[in-house]
């Protein structure tokens, strides 16, 4: 079995990070997700430019904050063992819209050398059509993400089984799509 893999919000999560960049705005989450909170407030308070600029920040430099979610590092561990390959394929601009010129690409591959098991395939995507057709060309069985937009895309290949990854519990039902909330669900699912 192929099983390709979003990184960013599947794999690597940002709350940490962000809770931080909440609490330094001094902004209440309420227990909601932090980024939308965080985005909100910039909004509110017409400060929209900065939460962009801020986004470069948070896929380069403040990368190595992030963690891996619970369960995914055992995730790709037992695929391995079981004979299945997984591959990364993540959709990140070269480098921030806003802000720095920070290399965004180098930091995705350094977080994942630092945190997620050796010999991972990893192909970065500077365009979402670009993922789409990289997820179809490297002929996945299934693939997961933590964007229901991105699996209910036109352009999504045919043929590959489609995971929402939703660990908030946030997103409705979609059609032909199956969707959990930990990595371990995830892990019975497929690898069970
Ligand atoms: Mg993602």
């Amino acid at each position: 079995m192929r099983i390709g893999i979003d990184l960013d919000n599947t794999l690597a999560d940002y709350g940490n990070v962000v809770g931080q960049m909440c609490r330094v705005h001094g902004v209440e989450t309420g227990g909601g997700d932090p980024k939308l909170a965080l985005r909100a407030y910039l909004r509110a308070a017409g400060r929209e430019a900065e939460w962009t600029a801020l986004q470069g920040e948070l896929y380069g430099p403040l990368m190595e904050g992030a963690e891996p979610f619970p369960g995914a590092v055992n995730f790709l561990i037992s695929a391995a063992a079981a004979g299945a390959d997984c591959i990364v394929v993540s959709h990140r601009t070269p480098r921030p819209i806003a802000g720095q010129a920070h290399d965004l690409h180098a930091a995705a591959r350094a977080w994942i050398k630092g945190h997620l098991p050796p010999g991972l395939e990893v192909h970065l995507a500077e365009t979402k059509q670009e993922k789409l057709s990289r997820i179809g060309k490297l002929r996945v069985d299934v693939f997961i993400d933590d964007l229901p937009e991105l699996l209910g895309a036109a352009g999504f290949p045919a043929g590959v089984a489609k995971v929402l990854f939703d660990p908030r519990g946030e997103h409705p039902e979609q059609p032909g799509v199956e969707r959990f909330r930990t990595w371990a669900e995830i892990a019975a699912r497929l690898l069970g």
